[in-house]
């Protein structure tokens, strides 16, 4: 209803996103979305009706609350697969849903297996395993077991996938970590091949990894950064830039982040601006106060380091990210009065305020920025 700031999505640009991606998705590779974080800071009410009006019918979440969220924003009842925490109390729920998820653990199995047969209907499961990240995941050990238990219990188990997810695909310095992990995860393949026991999906691959191994893409790939528009980093970014011999980004951001400019008043020179002494007017200026400040997600350690756009101008942040408002330096401007857009995050005029600038600054990635973003900010979908 009321709010400082608010967040813009572009279906338009989705939807080049999407086919970007259509280009470099192996044929019959399902694309499943990944829309955890609040579908990355994007809002999932609002990111997954917009996502399967462009033909995304997969997505795929952390835990069961992420879940819970997508189910009733989905308005085509589209696959759900929880990635990572399912509790017992939870799991009832799941499987009454269809929503599917991924085992780790035998408790888990077990568990999932006993609802099953009480609610009479099968669980529909994705087993995880461990190559090489160290996290969640079963064992090459445990496969014995695992097959045993699927094959006795195949009338409450569904077993949809078999997955595992890389130690940093986005960084060449893991490369070596990575193919042992694409080894170990081939060895495990084959032995529920030799049991007999067959997923109906194996997958793999996140954003960095279906760009850089294609091979890990397999029956599905589970994409989140890049339909945002966003590369991993900037080493995948350049990697893919130099493999096209292109020069221009081939991906378009869809989140914007706009506000309003509150205030406009003049600082004679030698007054400090704001909280202390980290700004010192050096010259007679005139600041502009925005109503945005650490609470909103815009970091303190953008103090004198963070821009914003007015006006189509790149605007200095002078002194203190305070709680709930920025001040900046909009000397340069004519006629910059009060209710004068504010870009915080992308477009205005010719210039564009990224992200990635944006968390360079703030010694963010691309992920956190977007994911700190407050889930309470009003979004709007745009053209
Ligand atoms: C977050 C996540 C992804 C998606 O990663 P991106 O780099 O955003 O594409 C894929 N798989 C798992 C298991 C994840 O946790």
């Amino acid at each position: 209803m009321f709010y400082t700031s608010y967040i813009e999505i572009s279906k338009s640009a989705l939807h080049h996103n999407l086919n970007f991606l259509n280009n470099h998705i192996l044929k019959n590779v399902k694309v499943s979305s990944v829309v955890k974080g609040n579908a990355y800071g994007h809002g999932i009410e609002f990111y997954i009706p917009l996502a399967e009006s462009c033909g995304i019918n997969h997505f795929s979440v952390f835990s069961a609350d992420e879940a819970y969220r997508v189910q009733k924003a989905s308005i085509n009842k589209n696959t759900i697969m929880i990635m990572g925490l399912v509790e017992d109390e939870q799991l009832a729920w799941a499987i009454e849903n269809e929503i599917e998820f991924y085992v780790f653990e035998f408790d888990r199995l077990e568990k999932a297996t006993e609802l099953a047969k009480k609610i009479k209907k099968k669980a529909t499961i994705h087993i995880e395993l461990e190559t090489g990240m160290n996290r969640t995941g079963f064992i090459q050990k445990d496969i014995g077991k695992i097959t045993k238990f699927i094959t006795k219990n195949s009338a409450f188990i569904n077993f949809k996938g078999l997955c595992t997810h890389y130690a940093g695909a986005e960084s060449i310095t893991n490369y070596y970590r990575i193919k042992k992990q694409q080894k170990s995860f081939q060895k495990s393949i084959q032995k529920f091949k030799d049991k007999n026991v067959i997923p109906e999906q194996i997958h793999s691959a996140c954003s960095a990894a279906a760009l850089r191994y294609p091979k890990s893409q397999m029956d599905m790939v589970r994409l989140g950064i890049v339909q945002y528009g966003f590369f991993p980093n900037k080493e995948i970014y350049i990697e893919y830039l130099t493999k096209k011999k292109i020069t221009e980004d081939p991906l378009r951001r869809i989140i914007s982040w706009k506000s309003k400019v509150m205030d406009v008043k003049t600082v004679k020179a030698g007054e400090f601006v704001g909280y202390g002494t980290s700004y010192l007017a050096n010259s007679n200026l005139k600041i502009a106060t925005i109503p945005v400040g650490y609470s909103h997600g815009f970091s303190r350690s953008l103090s004198n380091q963070g821009r914003v756009l007015i006006h189509g101008h790149r605007i200095n942040v002078i002194g203190i990210v305070n709680m709930n408002m920025i001040t900046v330096d909009v000397t340069e401007i004519e006629h910059v009065q009060k209710g004068d857009e504010v870009v915080l995050i992308g477009k205005q005029g010719d210039l564009e305020i990224s992200v990635s600038s944006f968390s360079e600054f703030s010694d963010q990635v691309n992920y956190e920025l977007l994911t700190r973003l407050p889930q309470n900010l009003p979004r709007f979908i745009v053209d």
